[in-house]
């Protein structure tokens, strides 16, 4: 039986309403046992909104050193992680990947790039890069290069570009424990120039980064004021080297009950989960559409590897009717 808050945002939810912040924090505040009754409140309004699942894939075009020091990202210059380094990738690389992402069913392709901001000339490359994918393909293209201009997001937008990357990490109120090397605020400027430019919006975060549930509500609460088209949920996969690699990992329980949170709080929104999902989740990824998830990375994701085209294939054919 779903306990009676549940029932009643549920209610509230179905006939159109929102969710306040005040009620995503009564909900993450119910104990264990009303956790099945969230994913299936998560599961109904999914369900309602009519899912469309969707697949994403990403290319790592420009990896590490990055100037910022967000303390979970293997590509910061500041900690010693091992990760890979290259610049930009050629041309060529970049619309080889894209076309055999779109061979693989992937619905959008996304090329994402460290650093804070791009030069002009790496700008000028992604842009050739989207215009040739765009006369060859008919996949979402999207992009993650950090800090956008209104400048830059024009030249985007001109060669192709429909969608945009940029995550907040987490909520306004943690960050200072994650990144001190630029502000929350620049973020939240290019989720809105983003948005100015008719782009479709990919913001989200990542899970378990020492944050409270109240601060997992606050994020979703922000990025529901911002009416963010898409949120991707990351599960921190602590990597040594950082400051986070001795962080625990959530647990499949406390993984699946955000998700829930973040489907009830943004009804509207797609609800994809990436990094971390193998590691974290395990035998439960397939409870994902169950916890109201209607989308997923597949292949490989910046600076860890999926577990396989094959099987996320075969395990979203297989949920399609949860
Ligand atoms: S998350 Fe982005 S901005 Fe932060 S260190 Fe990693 S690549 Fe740089």
């Amino acid at each position: 039986m779903l306990h009676p808050l549940v029932s009643t945002l549920l209610d509230r939810i179905l006939q159109g309403g929102a969710l306040t912040q005040d009620d995503g924090r009564a909900l993450a505040a119910l104990g264990r046992e009303h956790t099945t009754g969230l994913l299936f409140a998560a599961n109904a309004v999914m369900n309602a909104r009519g899912r469309v699942s969707f697949t994403c894939s990403i290319i790592n075009a420009k990896s590490g050193t990055c100037s910022q020091d967000c303390v979970f990202c293997a590509q910061s210059g500041h900690y010693r992680t091992g990760s890979p380094t290259h610049p930009l990738l050629p041309l060529e690389e970049l619309v080889e990947r894209g076309l055999a992402m779109h061979a693989a069913g992937a619905s959008c392709y996304s090329i994402v790039t460290s650093g804070l901001r791009l030069a002009e000339d790496e700008i000028e490359r992604v842009c050739a890069c989207l215009r040739e994918l765009r006369r060859r393909t008919d996949m979402t293209l999207s992009a993650s290069l950090g800090l956008l201009t209104s400048e830059y997001v024009r030249r985007l937008v001109d060669a192709g570009l429909s969608r945009y990357h940029h995550n907040l990490e987490t909520a306004r109120s943690h960050f200072p424990a994650i990144c001190t090397t630029h502000e929350y605020d620049q973020d939240i400027e290019t989720v809105l120039l983003a948005k100015e430019h008719c782009l479709q919006v990919c913001s989200g975060g990542i899970l378990g980064l020492g944050e409270s549930w109240d601060q997992r509500i606050e994020l979703a609460g922000t990025l529901a004021e911002l009416g963010v088209d898409t949120v991707p949920l990351n599960f921190l996969n602590p990597i040594p080297g950082t400051p986070l690699q001795d962080v625990e990992l959530l647990t499949p329980h406390d993984a699946l009950k955000s998700v829930a949170l973040f489907r009830l709080m943004l009804p509207e929104a797609d609800i994809t989960v990436a990094g971390g999902r193998e590691k974290v989740l395990g035998d439960y990824q397939s409870w994902l559409p169950l916890a109201g998830a209607n989308g997923m990375m597949i292949g490989n994701y910046l600076t860890t590897r999926g577990r396989g085209l094959d099987a996320d294939t075969r395990m979203l054919e297989q949920g399609s009717w949860i």
